[in-house]
């Protein structure tokens, strides 16, 4: 560990404060099992996550974390997000206060447009490392802490048996996940068959989300959610192509069930739109598809404005985005959703990078106390699980 980090700097004048390096580490931290993504021929074993670093002269850092999910959204892989941080934004960071956070982050949209996987790193860590120097948690730059654990939800791993799944939701539900999204798309049958078992085996006691990730054209959108209308789902995620805006709101004007946006909503903008076409009742963010919590919170202002519903989540993400998004949830004092926050150190990662992981406990985040993220990072599993690119 860096003990230079561990100490909270008191009564450092926040205009003195430069930042002197932006450190830019790709990792491939192991997943316990195989991941497939839609899309995407191979199915990955390490989750391609990319943390930085930013030093300021105090002797402090901050630490952010995005990750290369090839994805509808994203067209950035590791070696070109390393490539941006390091030789599009370090140079407009180094040198600026890490309290400047609205002028950097947009000097970093004008200078890429849409680059939100790469700002993401570097909003959360200007916050960290300002919490840092301040001696404070990151919530309250945000405004206080309004919760102490934010809820999650799980996502169950589609196996090769529906009995396979099915241990993977009872494993989830003894923990106490009582809000299970489980993949659609497939097949309208073999979609109707995984919610069915779901449904049939603990009756009341699950709230059954249906993800198609963006999948689905409009035509077998129709034709799955209507063989799904009898299992009381309790929201359907995302079931058509990202640029297919107006068929979400076809679908959420003809099926009973809510329908929340994820894919199409990268920034403020996407979000106008499917507020205007009443597209959706809710929507899903991620840390690092979202831009990180300086563009993230304008989202949240915007959705509760306009009454949809916030469900907070993440891709797969070591404790770091899990600790960057449980700050923005422990600032916000309206309601949030159970989401994906802690997808990765919940279930799919077998390792993380920090001393001591966010704790999640009957589905629930606690909120890291500590100065800035209050995560520290462990720099022999950094080492361990840094990649040369
Ligand atoms: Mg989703």
């Amino acid at each position: 560990m860096n003990d230079s980090n561990s100490i909270s700097a008191n009564g450092i004048a926040a205009p003195d404060v430069k930042i002197i390096e932006v450190e830019v580490i790709p990792l491939a931290v192991p997943f316990k099992w195989p991941i497939q993504n839609a899309g995407i021929k191979t199915a990955m074993d390490a989750l391609p996550s990319t943390i930085i670093k930013v030093h300021t002269d105090a002797g402090v850092y901050g630490v952010g974390e995005t990750q290369a999910w090839k994805r509808q959204g994203s067209a950035e892989d590791q070696t070109n997000q390393v490539r941006i941080l390091k030789e599009y934004f370090a140079p407009l960071i180094v040198g600026k206060s890490p309290f400047d956070i609205a002028a950097i982050m947009t000097d970093l949209n004008k200078t890429l447009h849409h680059s939100y996987y790469c700002q993401a790193p570097v909003s959360d860590a200007l916050y960290d490392v300002c919490g840092r120097i301040l001696g404070v948690p990151v919530y309250d730059l945000l405004g206080g802490k309004c919760r102490d654990t934010a809820p999650c939800s799980c996502t169950l791993i589609l196996k090769k048996t529906n009995d396979e799944t099915f241990e993977n939701a009872k494993e989830h539900m003894e923990r106490g996940f009582k809000h299970q999204s489980i993949k659609i798309g497939l097949t309208p049958d073999i979609d109707f068959q995984n919610v069915k078992m779901l449904r049939e085996h603990f009756g009341d006691e699950i709230e059954i989300r249906v993800d198609a990730n963006a999948s689905m054209n409009y035509e077998q959108a129709v034709q799955t959610l209507g063989r799904l209308e009898p299992f009381n789902l309790e929201l359907v995620e995302q079931p058509v192509p990202i640029w297919d805006v107006d068929g979400l709101a076809a679908l959420s004007a003809s099926v009973s069930m809510p329908i929340i946006a994820d894919e199409s909503v990268s920034d403020d903008h996407d979000l106008l739109d499917v507020i205007k076409k009443r597209a959706a009742t809710g929507f899903q963010t991620k840390i690092s598809k979202n831009g990180g919590i300086y563009y993230i919170r304008k989202l949240f202002t915007l959705a509760s404005a306009a009454g949809l519903s916030i469900y907070p989540g993440n891709h797969p993400t070591t404790s770091i985005g899990t600790a960057a998004i449980l700050h923005l949830c422990a600032a916000w004092p309206e309601p949030i959703k159970p989401g994906n926050v802690a997808t990765g150190i919940n279930s799919s990662l077998a390792d993380d990078i920090v001393v001591k992981s966010v704790r999640v406990e009957n589905a629930a985040a606690y909120i890291p106390d500590g100065p800035g993220f209050g995560i520290e990072l462990d720099d022999d599993k950094v080492e361990k699980y840094t990649i040369e690119l």
